[in-house]
């Protein structure tokens, strides 16, 4: 069999060059093997494993995630909006394929249902496959899978009675598919979609290393739409610059985001997490002063 090529390898290397970095600027990983190389329906797909990250998911030329690394985002992105909220039973996921978040959800008994809305069924054979760490918890019995775009899925729901206590959005970069997701009318449709106590979460695709003034835009939407928004991070060293934005919103002026409502034992905690825990659940909304001034100002 012909050995698969991509033309972001090159001499063994992987090289991510994204329009988030500055032109000078792109993120490599050396390379063990290409396991899976495809155009799908929406996009570039590419799956390899790596000398030092694990197997890696990409998408149009952008990391996704490593098996190395990965917990770090999905726990921050799944308990900051869940452990804000104080008894969240119904769970909204756009994106996701990876199922790392899924993973995570179903680790709060209290939820009763989460969905799940991918738009690319690639994503998903794929991860099942050569991520089972992350897709691990795709089978779960609280769990429903539907293959649609999530802004679509989102306009239909606004007709329903169905509301969510928490909606994730772990959705790949502005360019391509999830063009969307970071537009003021992606945020409403999210706040029509909520109950009234209900906390969303999206993954910013900055950080404040790079282009700052692109998450003060994107924060102010989401005050625009939503009563009360705060900004928060991860630290993870395969996404843009080791840092990952996370934006936060609740629909009631009165949920403290930057405390969780609901805490676990530290004992317990460990055991179920290797990233996030509730004093870092309130240090990730604290900023250096130069970014503080120019995304909370
Ligand atoms: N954590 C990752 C990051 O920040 O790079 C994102 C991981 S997850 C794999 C992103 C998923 O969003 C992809 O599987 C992609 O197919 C999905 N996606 C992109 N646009 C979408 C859309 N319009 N509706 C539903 N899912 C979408």
């Amino acid at each position: 069999m012909a050995e698969l090529t991509h033309p972001s390898i090159k001499n063994g290397w992987f090289s991510e060059v994204s329009e988030e970095y500055f032109p000078g600027q792109a993120m490599r990983l050396r390379v063990d093997r290409i396991l899976h190389a495809e155009r799908s329906k929406f996009q570039d797909v590419l799956v390899f494993k790596s000398t030092d990250y694990g197997n890696v998911l990409v998408l149009d030329g952008i990391i996704q995630a490593t098996e190395r690394d990965e917990f770090a985002y999905q726990e921050m992105i799944t308990h900051l909006p869940l452990f804000s909220h104080p008894n969240p039973k119904r769970v909204l996921v756009i994106g996701g394929g990876d199922g790392g978040v899924l993973r995570e959800v179903v680790k709060h008994s209290c939820v009763e249902s989460a969905t799940l809305v991918e738009i690319d069924e690639s994503v998903i054979t794929l991860s099942k496959k050569y991520l089972p760490g992350m897709s691990c918890a795709m089978d779960h019995e609280k769990v429903k899978i539907v293959l649609d775009d999530g802004f679509k899925f989102l306009k239909e729901a606004a007709s329903l009675e169905t509301k969510y206590d928490v909606i994730i959005t772990d959705s790949s970069d502005p360019e391509g598919p999830a063009e969307e997701f970071f537009k003021e009318s992606y945020f409403h449709l999210l706040y029509d979609a909520l109950n009234p106590e209900g906390v969303v979460i999206s993954q910013a695709s900055e950080n404040v290393w790079l282009k700052l003034e692109n998450l003060r835009k994107l924060k102010n939407e989401c005050t625009r739409v939503f009563p009360n928004v705060g900004y928060s991070y991860c630290t993870i060293p395969t996404y843009t610059s080791g840092q990952l934005g996370l934006m936060v919103c609740a629909k009631s002026e009165s949920t403290n985001l930057r405390q969780p409502v609901r805490r676990l034992e530290p004992e317990e905690e460990s055991k179920l997490f290797k990233y996030y825990n509730s004093k870092i659940h309130s240090a990730s909304f604290v900023l250096p002063t130069w970014a503080e001034t120019i995304i909370n100002e």
